[in-house]
């Protein structure tokens, strides 16, 4: 599970990345901006919940990697049922004239 820090701690990752946004390397200037740690291994890939495996980003940055995050996931669900919807059409074995009877492809003969 995620670790809660306290700020000490908080402020301690900060300084170990010299204040620089670990997305966009720009500094985070506190308490201006608002900013999170993220993981830089996703849990979701085996990543630790370690200090060393956390980087500060600003807010904006990560939000906006957490929806770049969520649409590649959605493009590998998109892919996958692209595969499926693939399969289900292969066992379509004919073509139709214009006006609507079957005509088997010869080249389809023996699948
Ligand atoms: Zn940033």
């Amino acid at each position: 599970m995620r670790r809660r820090r306290t700020r000490e701690q908080a402020e301690a990752i900060l300084a170990a990345h010299d204040h620089l946004c670990g997305l966009c390397r720009m500094p985070i200037v506190t308490p201006r901006d608002s900013w999170h740690f993220d993981h830089i291994i996703p849990l979701a890939d085996g990543g630790t919940d370690d200090d060393a495996n956390l980087h500060p980003v600003h807010a904006k940055c990560h939000l906006a990697k957490t929806k770049a995050d969520i649409a590649r996931i959605a493009k590998g669900k998109r892919i996958k049922e692209r595969l499926h919807g693939e399969r289900r059409r292969s066992s379509f074995r004919g073509w139709r004239r214009f006006d609507g009877t079957p005509v088997e492809n010869p080249r389809w003969r023996g699948r």
